[in-house]
């Protein structure tokens, strides 16, 4: 075993300790700080890291973060964690995990100081569901820490809190669990459970989520409208054909970014009505494969089922979009990537973002999903 104390060299910068390890390391800030591939050194699933947590995060109290309440909506500051590019640099496992919900877009121009970062507690109830007073007290609440580069005011203003709930979003949070199960989702449940998302999308789980939707919210979000205008056409994901549009097609939309890159080497525009898909963009074909697994057999792509070539048809879906989205059963986001190529990631090629977690003094330290893009 490897004694990791004698490698630290404690610097103190004024107003807070920073920890620099000394030892030469080949993990270099390039290889990490590339937002599109995860650092090679996020803390994997099961790691017992107890001996390679630095003293700085030793101090850090977690079990008593945790038990304690969050009342402010502003969160409440934990501690200054120093630069981001220390945090990057660090062999220390908690430091890690910090890093990677740090806000990457750091201002160049600004001065260095404003690189440090600041560990905040939230309310998980404050934080996702908006939720305040009455509502609050049908949640049980739950601790998740925050990365932010904006230090502990005494009063935040609205655009200062703006700023820093709009990057929370971006980079997610870190909960804490008393073990990693693959538990069953409990529609029931009164308290913000965080979800260890496996590699692959379980679409079995998303059908649950919509047969509750579509069973429990009714008319708020399926509203289905006799008089609604419906789509000219579908992919019948089954044949991989373009359909005409029945009265009582069920269908899902998709919502994606076509991209220059995609038009040049994409798929041409197909023969209308009848004819049969054979190359499309990847976003297409996974888009397909969740419309199947999901339990329907339709799907609406603009680009495939209006046909272009047409003005008059054009105009009228174009404006008849929001009906044509409204009437769907569910509509997928492709949120990631730049253009149709991309993907939806954990379908079939494109992978997820792993999502990183530790494992110390007998809990999970788990971060929420990041932003898709
Ligand atoms: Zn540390
Ligand atoms: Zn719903």
């Amino acid at each position: 075993m490897v004694d990791w104390s004698r490698h630290f060299e404690v610097q103190n910068s004024g107003t807070h300790i920073t920890m620099r390890v000394t030892l030469p390391s080949k993990r270099k800030r390039e290889s990490m700080g590339d937002s599109d591939s995860p650092p090679a050194t996020i803390p994997r699933l099961g790691c017992s890291a107890n001996e390679f947590i630095c003293l700085r995060c030793k101090s850090i109290n977690l079990e008593r973060i945790f038990r304690n309440s969050v009342s402010s909506s502003y969160g409440s500051y934990i501690v200054t964690l120093g630069r981001a590019s220390y945090l990057l640099e660090s062999n220390c496992l908690l430091c890690q995990l910090f890093a990677s919900i740090t806000p990457s877009d750091f201002d160049r121009n600004s001065s260095p100081r404003d690189d440090f970062c600041h560990l905040y507690a939230f309310s998980s109830s404050r934080m996702y569901a908006g939720l305040n007073g009455l509502a609050l007290k049908s949640f049980q609440d739950s601790i998740m820490l925050g990365v932010t580069r904006i230090p502990p005011p005494r009063r935040m203003d609205t655009w200062t809190w703006h700023q820093m709930s709009q990057s929370l979003k971006e980079t997610g949070y870190i909960c804490r669990v008393d073990a990693l199960a693959s538990e069953e989702w409990d529609p029931d449940a009164s308290t913000f459970q965080v979800r260890l998302v496996p590699p692959k999308v379980d679409l079995r789980l998303a059908r649950k989520w919509l047969n509750y939707c579509i069973n429990q919210h009714t008319n708020r979000c399926v509203p289905r409208n006799p008089l609604a205008v419906l789509p000219a056409r579908l992919i019948d994901c089954k044949s991989r054909s373009i359909v005409k549009t029945s009265p009582h097609s069920s269908y899902l939309a998709l919502s994606y970014v076509w991209g220059q890159d995609s038009l040049e080497t994409g798929a041409k525009q197909p023969q209308l009505d009848g004819s049969t898909l054979s190359k499309v963009p990847l976003v297409v074909e996974d888009s397909m494969k969740v419309t199947l697994g999901l339990g329907f057999r339709y799907l609406w792509v603009d680009q495939y089922c209006i046909n272009q070539n047409d003005p008059e048809e054009q105009h009228h879906e174009i404006q008849n979009m929001d009906s044509i989205y409204a009437n769907a059963q569910a509509t997928i986001i492709a949120a990631a990537g730049q253009d149709a190529n991309f993907g939806l990631p954990g379908v079939s090629s494109t992978a997820r973002k792993p999502q990183a977690s530790l494992k110390l003094d007998g809990k999970v330290l788990i971060r929420t999903m990041p932003d898709a893009k």
